[in-house]
């Protein structure tokens, strides 16, 4: 399926599909559908009967393979790629391990046997490598040698929400297809045709990407909660509102959307974020519609320790994902933010 916001480009590009260049780089913020354009155009390539800028038939023996996830032509590189059977051995041992956040230089060098023989199907070979910054230096130039060397009908497609990240030495032998947000009609029309209540809210919220806004949905009750919350503090306190977030961290359910700890330093940060710009201009890019709240908190605060407890959030979302105790992070976090948010008074 191919997103409205995302149809000339997709035209462009098979249109001529003959003309491709070896390598892609899909560069954009998160949350607009860079990975559903990648499949897409992947098994477009793949597909025996789609012709021009039709989308993949979804039928034919390749299509049925693509979605099956064992076409024989396509590879997925992603972090935690290979992590397959380690996990079984820990399991059998009963012990987690926590899923890595990089590409591994084995998964890139496992290209070799797959790049060095003809394709199955006689058609293009893809390989998708997402996100391309989850490659370190030496994963890095070790896919370079394969980008040096293209086979003939092979297509890479990296994706980066962070193209700065990149070595510049792959940026180089890539072709870079900025897919850059959707226009706000484009993007709520999207979030209205999928049912999405509060679309209006939460695309502000996810900073223009639908994508994102869609993901949020099913936090909408704990987002409002967590601005009561934030209109509470000063008589709360950091420690309770910690007990309630925390008892969200626990809440969640497989399948559903996932309230962790990163969310919340997010959730954070785009607050204190617009109440900067609340300072700054008067105008707010998260919160449009709590622009009145966004005012009065910004009137109790001053600007410059804001600008410190925005830092502060840098920091301790970095670290969000390490197996800190959720209690004493969210105090930490609160506590900052309640000596940031009254000190202008
Ligand atoms: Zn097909």
């Amino acid at each position: 399926m191919i997103y409205p916001w995302h149809a000339e480009i997709w035209n462009k590009l098979t249109e001529q599909i003959g003309r491709l260049p070896h390598a892609l780089l899909l560069a954009g913020p998160e949350g607009g559908g860079k990975q559903q354009f990648a499949l897409s155009l992947a098994a477009r390539l793949l597909c025996e009967k789609a012709a021009g800028s039709e989308e993949a038939c979804g039928k034919c023996p390749s299509c049925i393979w693509f979605s099956g996830g064992n076409h024989p032509d396509f590879r997925l590189i992603e972090p935690g790629g290979d992590e397959q059977e380690d996990a079984d051995v820990d399991s059998a041992q009963g012990t987690q391990k926590k899923k890595s956040e990089q590409i591994r230089i084995n998964q890139i060098r496992a290209l070799d046997g797959f790049l060095g023989i003809g394709t199955h199907r006689h058609g293009f070979r893809v390989i998708v490598i997402r996100p391309a910054e989850a490659m370190n230096h030496a994963t890095a130039n070790s896919l370079l040698k394969a980008l040096e060397e293209p086979s003939s009908s092979t297509l890479f497609i990296l994706i980066t929400n962070s193209r700065r990240r990149l070595l510049p030495t792959i940026l180089s032998r890539c072709q870079t297809l900025s897919l850059s947000k959707p226009s706000t009609d484009e993007a709520l029309a999207w979030l209205r045709e999928n049912g999405t209540p509060h679309a209006e809210e939460l695309l502000a919220h996810a900073g223009g990407m639908p994508l994102a806004a869609l993901g949020e949905a099913g936090d909408w009750d704990r987002l409002n909660g967590f601005y009561r919350d934030l209109a509470q503090l000063e008589h709360a306190g950091p420690v309770a509102i910690a007990g309630r977030w925390e008892s969200w961290l626990k809440e969640n359910k497989e399948g559903e959307s996932a309230v962790d700890k990163r969310k919340l330093v997010i959730w954070m940060q785009k607050w204190v974020f617009d109440l900067i710009m609340m300072k700054q201009s008067g105008a707010t890019l998260f919160h449009a519609h709590k622009s009145l709240e966004v005012r009065a908190a910004s009137s109790r605060a001053s600007i410059s320790t804001l600008i410190d407890c925005y830092n502060d959030l840098t920091r301790i979302r970095a670290v969000a994902q390490h197996p800190l105790n959720p209690r004493l992070f969210l105090e930490d976090m609160l506590s900052r933010y309640a000596r940031a948010a009254l000190s202008g008074r």
